[in-house]
């Protein structure tokens, strides 16, 4: 029985890296797969009829005879599969439909989870993945993997539950998966936001799979998705990179999670529209509600005014709120940088939307002046070119390789 798993798992690996290297080659022969991969030719063969028999690869012609015999191209059938990926947000849900090919074929976004109880959001969401399905002319529920689903909170050891705030702790003990596959028939798969941001830049083919990255993501809160030599860092209940507790301030502001001075404390968007409402007329000129369930409109406005600057009325208060916040998310990098030894870091979320340039510069200026190791290697610091699309498109990877955990190893061309 034990062998007979592992057999499967292995084969279903095997067609994961076949379909990988036909992705990232365009076209391409059997011998060549053979080469490529390292895998016998007879393994070649019978996992290139499986995938020609399940519709993810077609055969595409004869290669020019030179010197030997012709051989038939396969390539891969961009149409043959589809899945979707969803992040889930206090602000936005965002979907986005994938192909084969790694393209985004169709795109759905609608308003955030707010103060929706969990279950009001789940038939919501039944609804609107059959939407982001007909925006990309889908029809068969037949073609569709799957959807992941990208979501911030803590994931509990049966990778259920998926969120906690204060303010909507009904999505804390809540388990979206077996309620998400109920309510669309497709299967499920949850998984980190930050954990998706960063297979997300995989995907798009901007991060070479041999180096070490963090994709730092802020929505309402933050956390880091760690990639160490083209694998997520996962940590002991696949909970690793929960940045936004790192302690600051060691006695500093309560944080809700129940420490004093977290990074989410000190820094996050709740923070900033705190800091910016001490300010006197800021409120009123920016016209900021105060109120929890809007804590990202507030921010968003700050950040957009911090961004304009001294040309827009409370901009200079902006600028100053949201520096403060750069120079504390610069630090928290800056000491992630040095206790792991990273190449790249790249900055992904909603929160950067409007203000992502400050955030990237204090966290460059931080990283290459006081890295403990900038005489050895540079790091690079770069902010996404996802937008808000980063973690659903992380996301559908995650739905497209059926579940298996990994980041793509080759992305697409
Ligand atoms: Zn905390």
């Amino acid at each position: 029985m034990v062998a007979a798993r592992y057999a499967g798992r292995s084969a279903a690996r095997t067609s994961r890296t076949i379909v990988d290297l036909v992705r990232s080659s365009g076209v391409v022969s059997r011998v060549e797969l053979a080469e490529m991969s390292g895998l016998t030719g007879a393994s070649i063969s019978r996992t290139v009829k499986r995938l020609l028999d399940d519709g993810l690869l077609v055969e595409t012609g004869q290669s020019d005879a030179t010197g030997g015999k012709r051989r038939t191209l396969l390539e891969l059938n961009t149409a043959g599969r589809f899945a979707i990926g969803v992040s889930i947000d206090d602000a936005r849900i965002t979907y986005v439909l994938v192909n084969l090919g790694g393209e985004v074929v169709g795109e759905f976004s609608s308003e955030g989870i707010g103060a929706s109880p969990p279950r009001a959001v789940v038939r919501r969401m039944a609804k609107e993945v059959r939407a982001v399905l007909s925006t990309g002319g889908v029809t068969s529920a037949a073609q569709v993997t799957g959807i992941g689903v990208a979501a911030p909170g803590r994931l509990d050891l049966r990778g259920t539950a998926m969120r906690s705030s204060r303010e909507a702790t009904e999505w804390e003990q809540f388990a979206i998966e077996p309620a998400l596959q109920e309510a669309t028939g497709l299967p499920v798969t949850l998984e980190h936001d930050y954990v998706c941001a960063a297979l997300g830049e995989f995907w798009v083919g901007r991060v070479p799979a041999a180096e070490d990255f963090v994709c730092f993501f802020a929505a309402t809160g933050f956390g880091a998705g760690m990639v160490l030599g083209g694998e997520v860092y996962r940590g002991s209940s696949s909970n690793a990179g929960e940045i936004g507790h790192m302690v600051l301030d060691v006695g500093g502001t309560p944080c809700w999670c129940g420490s004093r001075g977290c990074l989410e404390a000190v820094a996050g968007p709740r923070a900033v529209v705190g800091r910016a409402l001490e300010r006197p007329g800021l409120a009123a000129a920016l016209g900021l509600s105060g109120h929890p369930d809007r804590v990202r409109a507030d921010f968003a406005a700050i950040a957009g005014a911090a961004a304009a600057g001294a040309a827009v009325t409370g901009g200079a208060d902006c600028l100053d709120v949201v520096r403060d916040s750069a120079r504390n998310v610069a630090a928290a990098v800056l000491s992630l940088t040095n206790v792991m030894d990273l190449d790249r870091v790249v900055l992904s979320g909603p929160a950067f939307a409007e203000a992502g340039a400050i955030y990237r510069d204090a966290v460059r200026d931080a990283v290459s002046g006081l890295s403990f190791l900038r005489q050895v290697h540079p790091v690079v610091v770069e902010l996404s070119q996802l937008g808000l699309q980063s973690a659903a498109i992380g996301a559908a990877t995650v739905a497209l390789d059926g579940g298996l955990i990994a980041p793509v190893s080759s992305p697409p061309r």
